[in-house]
């Protein structure tokens, strides 16, 4: 029998009464103020606001002015254990996500040493078990060393509790090798989650290959690196039957080559990051490295089509991406800098304060696509439902406050948002049954 996909270090089972909140979970249609019973760490009744008492040893959450949600879950995240944690590990990056409101996070390999095998999966595993704060899901390389020569053995490593395979911070360059990984996707399962890029095409470039790069004079990304890739690997994976997973869309031309083989009946699924759905390249004027990631922050229109496909669901969720580095890191020369900008921590209140309260997207869409990441890799969608594990968050949605402000969870503050004034805010986030976190100023007033 295969591992659980997820583990994480087991705590205290939730007894929590959370009165008043107003619920909201699109999947459930559930939209109206309602006293929420965790009860053992399951949801135990859903009722009338004002109507339940906390019984014995639970506690009483005042959720009045509040939104309880179901709990997000990331696909795309870099926990950069092993060999990293300097950066983060899999307890400061557990924390951050709980902070965010994610109850489950799926984390990438691209490590030191990258996981490619089963015994580096395994003792990874046996780490997130004493560590993680919430459940963790792992997906190995596709290719050994992730240098696209060989594939790893994915049998092997899904019977360990692969959710997936990738070779992210890298493509799958040879059309050959991925034909192969997606042969044996299709025998042992899981999704190929893949990071687009062509390095004939990216070079050196550091940013957006537009306007602004050229103005800046430093050498850009185009976009077609990303969906002449798409296009191709969607291609091959029509003709084998097997299935894909587009990471961090970032371009028009991309969400067509998707939306393309979507529209053919190609397996393909996508997502989109939160700095992809906020910013563009207007931010890399002033340099700053926070604005350095792969793919590249791109144009306004650009950032409008891949909202206008989050909307539409051509891209399926939103995956933060979040690629914490250290501080020595980043403070150095553009271009010299690594890519990556951390986004647990962020992903919510950035979409919120940029997408939602303008009115571009309605709340209950960017709660669904903030919960459906983990489905595409098999796990459950966290559900309000009776009889369900408690995954839930509570959040203020009129609460104000500028990123970094009171520090981070995570190891590293290489944050887009850093210094930006947004508004929603998580207070409480229960993942598997368990409280994983509580906002520092609610838990004073709570007391
Ligand atoms: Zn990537
Ligand atoms: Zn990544």
């Amino acid at each position: 029998m295969s591992a659980a996909p997820l583990v994480h270090r087991p705590s205290a089972a939730a007894d929590v009464l959370v009165s008043r909140a107003h619920v909201l979970d699109p999947r459930e249609g559930i939209d109206a103020p309602h006293d929420v019973l965790i009860r053992d760490g399951a949801i135990a009744e859903i009722a009338p606001p004002g109507s339940l008492e906390p019984p014995e040893g639970a506690e009483r959450v005042d959720g009045e002015g509040r939104h309880l949600l179901p709990a997000f879950v990331d696909p795309h995240v870099h926990l950069r254990t092993p060999g990293q944690k300097h950066k983060e590990d899999l307890d400061t990056g557990t924390r951050a996500a709980a902070a965010g409101g994610f109850c489950a996070v799926i984390a990438m390999p691209n490590t030191d040493p990258v996981v490619d095998s089963a015994p580096i999966l395994r003792a990874l595993r046996d780490e997130a078990a004493r560590e993680a704060r919430i459940p963790v899901g792992f997906t190995p390389c596709i290719t050994q060393g992730m240098d696209g020569a060989k594939l790893t053995e994915m049998a092997e490593l899904r019977d360990l509790g692969a959710v997936g395979f990738t070779d992210d911070g890298k493509p799958v360059v040879s059309a050959g090798m991925l034909r192969l990984a997606l042969q044996y996707q299709r025998m042992v399962g899981g999704v190929l989650a893949l990071h687009e890029e062509d390095p004939a095409l990216s070079g050196r470039g550091a940013m957006h290959e537009g306007v602004v790069s050229a103005m800046l004079g430093v050498s850009g990304i185009p976009s077609i690196s990303e969906s002449t890739m798409i296009a191709r690997d969607a291609a091959i994976a029509g003709y084998e039957g097997g299935r894909i997973h587009v990471q961090h869309v970032s371009a028009v031309e991309s969400v067509e080559a998707i939306a393309d083989a979507k529209s053919r009946g190609v397996q393909v699924t996508g997502e989109a990051s939160p700095h992809h759905l906020v910013l563009t390249d207007e931010e890399v004027r002033s340099l700053d490295t926070r604005m350095k990631m792969n793919p590249p922050l791109r144009s306004e229109r650009d950032r409008q089509a891949i909202v206008d496909a989050l909307r539409d669901g051509t891209l399926d969720c939103v995956a933060t991406d979040h690629a914490p580095h250290a501080r020595d890191e980043k403070e150095v020369p553009f271009e010299q800098a690594p890519m990556g900008t951390t986004g647990l921590e962020t992903a919510f209140a950035a979409l919120h304060t940029e997408l939602v309260l303008p009115g571009v997207l309605p709340l209950g869409l960017v709660v669904e696509r903030m919960t459906a990441g983990g489905a595409l890799f098999g796990l459950e969608v966290p559900r309000i439902e009776v009889g369900r594990e408690a995954n839930l968050t509570l959040v203020d949605l009129a609460a104000e406050w500028v990123v970094g402000e009171d520090g981070y969870e995570s190891r590293s503050e290489n944050c887009c948002f850093a210094g930006r004034r947004l508004t929603g805010r998580v207070l409480l986030t229960i993942a598997a049954g368990s409280v994983a976190y509580r906002q520092r100023a609610f838990a004073l007033t709570a007391a």
